[in-house]
């Protein structure tokens, strides 16, 4: 089959590798449609890791995916060849203490599709995965928009871990495509008041368009002034989706005493610092997000009964062999580029 192999640093190939296979009874082997390029894919093409994350090369990136059912294991009850289907590309073990307590995003054998060390990716022809991360999806319902199932998961998962948002002031700090699957997740969860900042000003404008009630870029305006001047208390939770150390210190400097700060955004750098003085001061809850657990479900709900409408975040579409030029597109922030979306026949 064909797959698009990092072979360094900012290079990717194109290269015949063997067709993997179904072993296990419980394996589906999936014909790949639609793979989302996430910023930790181009972490890994930029920087070849993600902290203690590092690529052997060759290596194959890509998790965001769906596709059609194309082979099953002698186990297999909940799909069939010909389904499609969106992937969760997270095969936890199912029996260590984190499986077993509700925690498989923390599981202590993890594996994750186009991580470093752990599996090959989707950008290829054909993937293997255990049925348990094979979720149906209708006819209906665009593999593009399947595999945005990945981030709307993440995102309907850190609402989930944050606080009731009926009525609550909440901030999202960076509007990529995590940023800008939370504001729909909160908009679901009845979240009205809700300010988001990012220095790209399409993604402000496609935030406004989604309904934010403010949208600022922390490059250019007080976005700290800005936001409590509309909300003068405090916000009441903010979603950190950009990982920069600027957008932690507005968090603190936005948040009400007794604030919740949910971190989310993957930091390039090994550290990051709080000014203790007032995380203390205001007893601020700091919870950190890692991935999801358990909401693929719930996100593909959302979209496939159009509660949430996430084609807009699909500005840039790209075949399979152009793959390259969606990961530089990316790493450079150009053209207003929000998800990239590669397509397969
Ligand atoms: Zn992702
Ligand atoms: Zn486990």
């Amino acid at each position: 089959m064909k797959a698009m192999v990092l072979t360094g640093i900012r290079k990717m190939e194109r290269r015949e590798v063997p067709t993997p296979e179904v072993v296990r009874p419980t394996d589906v082997r999936v014909r790949i449609r639609a793979v989302g390029v996430c910023g930790s894919d181009v972490h890994y093409y930029t920087t070849g890791r993600i902290g203690s994350q590092v690529v052997q090369y060759p290596f194959t990136v890509g998790h965001e995916c769906a596709g059609v059912v194309d082979a099953v294991g002698s186990g297999v009850t909940r799909v069939k060849p010909g389904d499609a289907v969106a992937i969760d590309p997270a095969m936890s073990c199912g029996e260590c203490d984190q499986c077993r307590g509700g925690r498989a995003n923390t599981c202590r054998a993890l594996t994750f599709l186009g991580c470093p060390g752990q599996a090959e990716g989707s950008l290829s022809e054909f993937i293997v995965m255990p049925e348990a991360c094979c979720f149906r999806i209708r006819r209906t319902t665009s593999f593009a928009q399947g595999t945005l199932s990945e981030p709307l998961a993440i995102a309907v998962y850190a609402v989930k871990r944050s606080i009731p948002l009926a009525g609550a002031a909440v901030g999202i700090l960076g509007l990529g495509p995590i940023g800008l699957c939370v504001q729909q997740a909160v908009a679901q969860a009845g979240a009205t008041r809700v300010f988001g900042t990012d220095r790209v000003p399409e993604r402000l404008t496609l935030a406004r368009g989604l309904g934010v009630a403010y949208a600022g870029d922390p490059g250019s305006e007080d976005v700290v002034g800005a936001i409590l001047a509309r909300e003068p208390g405090g916000l009441d939770v903010v979603f950190e989706c950009c990982g920069q150390q600027e957008a932690l210190d507005q968090a603190i400097d936005l948040l009400k005493p007794g604030g919740k700060l949910m971190l989310i955004g993957i930091p390039e750098v090994e550290r990051v610092s709080f000014v203790i003085d007032k995380l203390r001061r205001k007893e601020i809850c700091i919870q950190n997000v890692r991935r999801q657990e358990g909401c693929v479900q719930a996100a593909l709900d959302l979209i496939e009964s159009r509660a949430v409408n996430l084609d807009a975040l699909v500005t840039h579409h790209f075949s399979l062999d152009e793959v390259q030029a969606a990961f530089e597109l990316l790493a450079g922030y150009r053209d207003g580029v929000v998800k990239a979306m590669i397509e397969l026949a």
